[in-house]
């Protein structure tokens, strides 16, 4: 089961936000690069998702949607954010 995010918010309000989207088949992930704090939880979490050296630097398609969602709730600055589910 998804971990809840307090600070989750709408794709719309992510990217009314100034988060740039990063889309995948099954889910995408929101960033923004201003409000990082570069503790790296990310690039700890999986390199193959999150890699500063690649282009662009997250793939939101080289894991489970789960795994990814549960190293997005871990980063501190939340500058990292998934889209909350509209029920
Ligand atoms: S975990 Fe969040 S704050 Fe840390 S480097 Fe990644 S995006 Fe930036």
């Amino acid at each position: 089961m998804a971990t809840f995010n307090n600070h989750q918010m709408t794709k719309e309000e992510l990217l009314a936000n100034d988060y740039r989207e990063y889309r995948g088949k099954e889910m995408n992930v929101y960033f923004k690069a201003e409000i990082c704090q570069h503790a790296a939880e990310c690039v700890r979490g999986n390199l193959a998702v999150f890699n500063p050296k690649q282009k662009p630097w997250i793939n939101a398609d080289a894991a489970k949607a789960e795994e990814i969602k549960e190293i997005i709730n871990r980063c501190p600055s939340h500058a990292l954010q998934y889209e909350r589910e509209m029920v």
